[in-house]
């Protein structure tokens, strides 16, 4: 089989789903790789780097057009999609249903597609887990940027101009990003609070050196992620942070629920009762945001408080960010490529559960 690994081309977007590292494996699973000229380049991966781990380079859509299966980082655009191979497999972030062509171009040429943000988030698949994987690194760069953007410094200094007080950082979320968050703001030297909403991320913050603030509010839903907040219980968690938060230097928001837009928790009112100088960094942004005030991919400022709303963190750790996200897939991949051919078992739930839009009739398995 041919294994063709796409070049990026969504704007800012520098990662890449395939590093020479994989490459090498994929040649060791029996497949002819084929890399798009400069695929690799915004991750600081050159093209003979992967000549030499016996992938071929190729120009342009030539590269995707004979491919068995291509992987991706980003969803390749209609258009690209509709010169893939009919019946093609397709790996990476997908996202079907957020664009109607998209979904339409796979569903045209009968491609097998496998976003990996379906992926079911058991023990088995966290070596494949993309969301993890990006997340960690999501947490991280927002950190850097509060720390980048706040007037202050994180740690507490002991100078012969006097003792600097260290920066009180609020972690919004204590999921894979949040707990990063926690972590990275901690080796900065910040006194480190985080809060969620699932109980479980007590024990997780306190282990990374923060402190969980109890804002008496419980909401675990199901497969390990949270629920909508009931209107009572977010007036409740409302209240007791908006006292909180005049105390707060950086808030870093992390706090998401699964197919719905991110919570709303930091209300304008809030902001505006924050001290000047104070820094939000909402790296829900890309579902909308934590904060009330955040504009997704700006950077405002509402009466001297800083409120950032990056977009596609995980890009910035292009490096690092493009070696797990290519293990990732590599290790999905594995799942069904063998011996130089593909062979899908329906009954495996990890494929079952990704495929879009259900698995192919004729062997279909229960999703
Ligand atoms: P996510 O990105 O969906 O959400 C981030 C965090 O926001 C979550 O911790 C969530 O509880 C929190 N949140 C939601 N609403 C909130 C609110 N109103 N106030 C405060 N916090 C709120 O989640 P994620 O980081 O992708 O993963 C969440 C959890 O899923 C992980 O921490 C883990 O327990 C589980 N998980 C398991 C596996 C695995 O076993 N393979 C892999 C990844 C994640």
């Amino acid at each position: 089989i041919t294994v063709a690994v796409a070049r990026e081309t969504a704007e800012g977007e520098r990662r890449v789903a395939a590093t020479p590292e994989t490459c090498k494996k994929l040649v060791a699973l029996g497949a002819q790789v084929q890399v798009q000229r400069g695929a690799g380049l915004g991750a600081g991966f050159i093209d003979e780097t992967y000549v030499a781990a016996g992938a071929r380079v190729a120009d342009d859509v030539a590269a995707l057009g004979d491919a068995d299966l291509v992987l991706c980082v980003q969803p390749p655009s209609p258009s690209t999609l509709a010169q893939l191979k009919q019946g093609a497999a397709l790996v990476g972030m997908l996202a079907p249903q957020a664009d109607a062509a998209r979904g339409e171009a796979i569903g045209a040429r009968q491609l097998v597609a496998f976003p990996l943000e379906r992926l079911p988030r058991t023990t088995r698949a966290q070596a494949m887990d993309i969301l993890s994987s990006q997340a960690g690194m999501a947490g991280y760069k927002a950190t850097l940027i509060a720390a980048q953007l706040a007037p202050r410094f994180f740690p507490m200094l002991t100078t012969a101009a006097g003792t600097i007080r260290p920066s009180k950082v609020l972690i919004v979320g204590a999921g894979v990003a949040g707990l990063q968050a926690v972590a990275t703001a901690k080796r900065l030297g910040a006194q480190v609070e985080g809060f969620d909403v699932r109980p479980e991320t007590r024990e997780q913050i306190e282990s990374l050196g923060g402190k969980f603030l109890d804002l008496g509010v419980s909401a675990a839903g199901e497969g390990g992620y949270a629920r909508q907040l009931t209107e009572d219980e977010k007036a409740l968690q409302q209240q007791r942070l908006a006292d909180h938060l005049r105390t707060v230097d950086v808030i870093v928001c992390t706090a998401a629920v699964p197919g719905r837009p991110a919570p709303k928790i930091v209300t304008a009112a809030m902001v505006g009762g924050m001290k000047p100088g104070s820094v939000i960094v909402d790296l829900a942004a890309e579902t909308g945001g934590n904060c009330e005030l955040t504009r997704p991919g700006q950077t405002i400022d509402s009466n001297g408080v800083v409120i950032a709303g990056p977009l596609n963190l995980a890009s910035m750790g292009a490096v690092h960010a493009s070696e797990m996200f290519a293990r990732n897939v590599l290790n999905f991949v594995s799942l069904f490529v063998k011996d130089g051919a593909i062979a899908f078992d329906w009954n495996d739930e990890l494929l079952a559960k990704t495929v879009w839009p259900r698995p192919p009739k004729a062997s279909a398995a229960a999703p």
